[in-house]
């Protein structure tokens, strides 16, 4: 237990359930800005994201916050803006 996992960021496409490479529990990851364990696919639960990478937990909540929903379908983008 003496390596740090390298965590990173990447935009789900996928929305796979599995086993979090770290801690071995079901983890069901979501659409949109996910945590990985780097060059994988393998969705990290929010548990072991706060315990080796809580600044990416940090930015990973803004991001789900952010409404990047609209970047996938420009068409959902409202026609004017309400003010
Ligand atoms: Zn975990």
């Amino acid at each position: 237990m003496s390596k740090v996992p390298t965590l990173c960021i990447k935009f789900n496409r996928y929305s796979e359930a599995g086993i979090c490479p770290i801690c071995g529990q079901w983890y069901d990851a979501h659409d949109g800005p996910e945590l990985f364990l780097e060059a994988t696919w393998s969705p990290v639960c929010p548990r072991c994201g706060e315990q080796y990478a809580p600044a990416l937990m940090k930015t990973l909540e803004q991001l789900t916050n952010w409404d990047w929903k609209r970047e996938l379908d420009p068409d959902l983008l409202p026609q004017d803006d309400k003010q």
